[in-house]
């Protein structure tokens, strides 16, 4: 808090990139990232002309580019501006695109918020109709930093219904209230587990926490995601579920997530 503090509040948006959706966590390993890439491929799904990027702010952790089957190093354009890679009509941007993928990588703070205004600003992202911003988990300076730095015209967040990950969502969601960044509303994922053999519903992380907690924060609740296989399998392999099988269950649910932010 003391470090955000010091650097410059006003906002400044990112040129030729109209809406900024950002899509966040309070704990990690939550599905904030696939939640986060099968949004964007959704929205250019629904709005078809609309130009999507996805913007991976995630430093500690880049998984975008996998999902994405991107593999950097991205390069320099004649402006000295990096050229996001693309995929599926998306362009995207991460920190895996500039560092080994073996290489670990150890930030300090500083660095990380550096990084991610790169990332941000250094990136010949336009035009964009839509740039998703995959966060790190968490409340911390980055956040706070990035919520204060940029016009951001609304964030998602992502949780399971488990309790301990609805505490941090919460926290998450009271962090952006207080800096006035508009809150759409929260996304439960892992809800339920269909199994395919016998047809019985499991709830592993407990039935609609995540519902609940909406209601209580008098947030919407913009998305219900099934724990399923195809949607992690896809993931892993780099073709998402919504552009894998178009036509199933999984990428309507992401589909119609898209339909309302
Ligand atoms: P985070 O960005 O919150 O750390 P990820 O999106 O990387 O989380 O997801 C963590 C793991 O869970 C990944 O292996 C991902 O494929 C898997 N996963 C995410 N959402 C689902 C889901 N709805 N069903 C099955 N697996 C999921």
């Amino acid at each position: 808090q003391k470090m955000a503090r010091g650097l410059p509040k006003k906002k400044q948006p990112i040129e030729g990139v109209k809406q900024v959706i950002v899509v966040a966590s309070g704990k990690g390993g939550v599905g904030k990232s696939t939640t986060a890439v099968n949004l964007a491929l959704g929205i250019k799904e629904v709005r078809k002309d609309k130009m999507v990027g996805v913007l991976d702010a995630d430093v500690y952790g880049p998984s975008i580019p996998r999902m994405l089957n991107l593999t950097g190093p991205a390069f320099l354009n004649e402006a000295k501006q990096i050229v996001p890679l693309s995929n599926y009509g998306i362009k995207c941007m991460s920190m895996g695109f500039m560092t080994d993928n073996n290489a670990p990588i150890v930030w300090r703070g500083l660095m990380v918020m550096s990084a991610i205004q790169n990332l941000l600003r250094q990136v010949a992202w336009a035009p964009l109709d839509y740039l998703v911003v995959d966060m790190p988990p968490g409340t911390g300076d980055t956040q706070l930093t990035l919520s204060q730095t940029l016009p951001i015209d609304g964030v998602v967040i992502v949780s399971t219904p488990q309790d301990i990950a609805l505490l941090d969502a919460r926290k998450g969601a009271e962090m952006f209230r207080k800096v006035e960044v508009p809150v759409l509303g929260l996304v439960q994922n892992m809800s339920v587990f269909h199994c395919p053999k016998c047809g019985h519903d499991t709830h592993i992380f407990g039935k609609d926490g995540t519902k609940s907690l909406a209601e209580e924060m008098q947030l919407e609740t913009l998305g219900d995601i099934p724990l399923d296989i195809d949607i992690r399998e896809t993931s892993d392999s780099g073709k998402p579920v919504v552009v894998s099988n178009p036509d199933g269950p999984q990428a309507k649910a992401y589909v119609d997530l898209a339909r309302r932010v």
